[in-house]
């Protein structure tokens, strides 16, 4: 077994670079729109903004742009940070249509088969099945007495989503047409939203342990059961109801379709590129100021980094205090903060035998929300849920790009506090107890590993732990979130959370605006620019499509 003590040279170039004309000094008012951050939403927001003539700046404080859809590599083996399936692509879905529409070419989406996601409470397996009758006749054979129930679920799952569409439509449209049929367009939703999953589940079954299978996935946005807003859980379930999809090439393959949209137009991506403030004149966003000092200015500024993040750290404090904005943001609350195991082997994923369905490893006990209550006050044996990806087996390409290797990735929520002792120390350095209690829960996600995959017992050969630290120190979420906002039922009924912002000039986008996943971000994308320009988005695009 091997660790490698690499050093990426990369990180200690600490000055924000293009990555298209790095030398090029380009005028400082050059630009049309400033977006902070290169995750998907801002992404996609450039792409859109450049097919409509914009030169559009993207600033992105890590060191590889895609935020949570970049990878990182150590030696030869490579990892997906942060996505490791989607739904909706497998047909003409709208979502589908606007990942084409920001793309230079197509991504390919590979099927992760029929069942996607194999959920484990101890030994007993139980197994997500693409298509929703396939869902209903799997659960009925396992539940019969609650046939009824997952019928009435599954077209729960669609309301909420069609209801959806109004929702975050109400959050685009100018303020006026709001105060005339805003009410109308949020209440269908804000009446799902406003349960937890736990009320709503306890609602259509009986069985415990069937609504503790069905509430499997969240994991997916980081809340248990009785703490989530049931949109929030319907929408995971309804997005991977068709199945399961990989994009070929690998997570990083997003920023290389979507990147020469924004240089075509003549956009410029700069990673080390880190924001420190807005700049407010007479109440309007005017530009940024650089951490390093350099100021960019134009017209419009985005932010896609997180709506508390945005409002508290980078706007003046005077603007903070006139927008009463400490007040407004009051009831929301981060997501958890995750731990990530990096491995790698040096067979290749068919040699090993691993499967494409993502894993979903729970105590026996089947209660979400004891186990990361008892997680967090560590009275739990182990972890309330270990995740496993195999991008080496869900990728076709892995193989061509990466001969005789494999992947796997383990994630697992944490309390950031866990943590916090060691915040301040720097990366790679953070001193010989850091350094034990990783190796010490490596060994800990490596023992499920061995459990649930036991072929993979003796072929380690390397490894690596990430910490909420690493979020941190890499994509700056202040608690090392993985989601952004947590998916309370204050969060989706908090009026505030939209891309217009009291401040002229000053849009925000990103997971926080709709919900994580890297569907949510494109998303939010479509929301911003549709609230920018006053127009449907959704609907343009589409007339695009027809027409082409
Ligand atoms: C471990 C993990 C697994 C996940 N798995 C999946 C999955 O399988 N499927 C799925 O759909 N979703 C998944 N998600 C969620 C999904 O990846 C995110 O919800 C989505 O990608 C967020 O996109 P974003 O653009 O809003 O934010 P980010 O991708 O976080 O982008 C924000 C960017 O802003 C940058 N930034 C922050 N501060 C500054 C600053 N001051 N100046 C400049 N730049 C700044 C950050 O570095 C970051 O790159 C996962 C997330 C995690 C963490």
């Amino acid at each position: 077994m091997v660790r490698l003590d690499f050093v990426d040279m990369e990180d200690k170039k600490k000055i924000a670079h293009s990555l298209f004309t790095p030398f090029k000094l380009r005028n400082e008012e050059e630009f049309d729109t400033i977006i902070i951050g290169s995750g998907i939403s801002g992404l996609a927001l450039a792409a859109i903004l450049s097919k409509e003539g914009q030169k559009v700046l993207v600033l992105e404080r890590h060191y590889v742009a895609g935020g949570c859809t970049h990878t990182f590599k150590r030696g030869n083996y490579e990892w997906d940070v942060g996505l490791h399936y989607v739904g909706e692509v497998g047909t003409d879905t709208e979502l589908k249509m606007i990942y084409d529409y920001i793309c230079d070419t197509p991504i390919e989406w590979a099927d992760i088969g029929e069942v996607y996601d194999r959920i484990y409470f101890g030994d007993e397996l139980y197994e997500f099945r693409k298509g929703a009758d396939e869902f209903v006749e799997y659960f009925t054979n396992l539940f019969p007495i609650e046939e009824e129930g997952l019928k009435k679920y599954i077209s729960l799952l669609n309301r909420v989503a069609k209801s959806a569409q109004l929702f975050y439509a109400e959050k685009a449209i100018p303020e006026f047409v709001d105060k005339i049929i805003g009410k109308w367009m949020r209440n269908s939703y804000l009446k799902y939203a406003s349960r937890t999953t736990q009320e709503v589940l306890d609602e259509l079954f009986i069985s415990s342990k069937l609504k503790a299978v069905l509430a499997a996935q969240f994991g997916d946005y980081g809340l248990p059961p009785s703490k989530s807003s049931f949109v929030m859980h319907a929408t995971v379930a309804h997005h991977y109801m068709e199945g399961g999809y990989y994009p070929v090439g690998g997570s990083r393959i997003i920023f290389k379709k979507i990147a020469p949209v924004i240089q075509k137009a003549g956009g410029e991506i700069f990673v080390n590129a880190e924001v420190d403030k807005i700049l407010i004149e007479g109440g309007e966003a005017v530009g940024v100021q650089m951490a390093s000092g350099q100021i960019w200015k134009a017209k419009t500024v985005i932010s896609t980094v997180g709506i508390e993040k945005t409002y508290k750290s980078l706007l003046p404090e005077n603007t903070q205090e006139k927008y009463g904005l400490t007040e407004k943001l009051k009831d929301l609350n981060p997501s958890v903060a995750y731990l990530g195991l990096y491995i790698g082997f040096k067979e290749t994923a068919a040699q090993l035998n691993f499967p494409k369905s993502n894993f979903w490893i729970f105590p026996p006990e089947y209660d979400h929300d004891k186990n990361m209550k008892d997680f967090a006050e560590h009275t739990l044996d182990g972890f309330p849920v270990v995740y496993i990806s195999f991008p080496s087996a869900k990728d076709p390409d892995f193989e061509q790009r990466h001969p005789g290797i494999s992947t796997i990735e383990i994630v697992t929520p944490v309390e950031y506090s866990s943590f916090s002792p060691w915040e301040g120390s720097p990366w790679k350095n953070r001193g010989q107890k850091y350094d034990d209690l990783k190796e010490k829960i490596s060994q800990q996600l490596l023992a499920y590993l061995y459990r649930y995959l036991p072929q993979t017992k003796g072929k380690v050969d390397f490894y690596e732990l990430s910490t909420p630290l690493s979020t941190k120190h890499f994509q700056g979420y202040p608690n090392g979130e993985m989601y952004g906002l947590e998916s309370s039922p204050a969060r989706f009924k908090n009026r505030f959370i939209k891309p217009r912002t009291p401040i002229k000039g000053l849009f925000l986008a990103g997971q926080d605006i709709v919900c994580s996943g890297v569907g949510g971000g494109i998303m939010s994308a479509i929301i911003c620019v549709s609230a920018m320009k006053n127009t449907n988005y959704v609907s343009k695009i589409a007339r695009q499509k027809k027409r082409a």
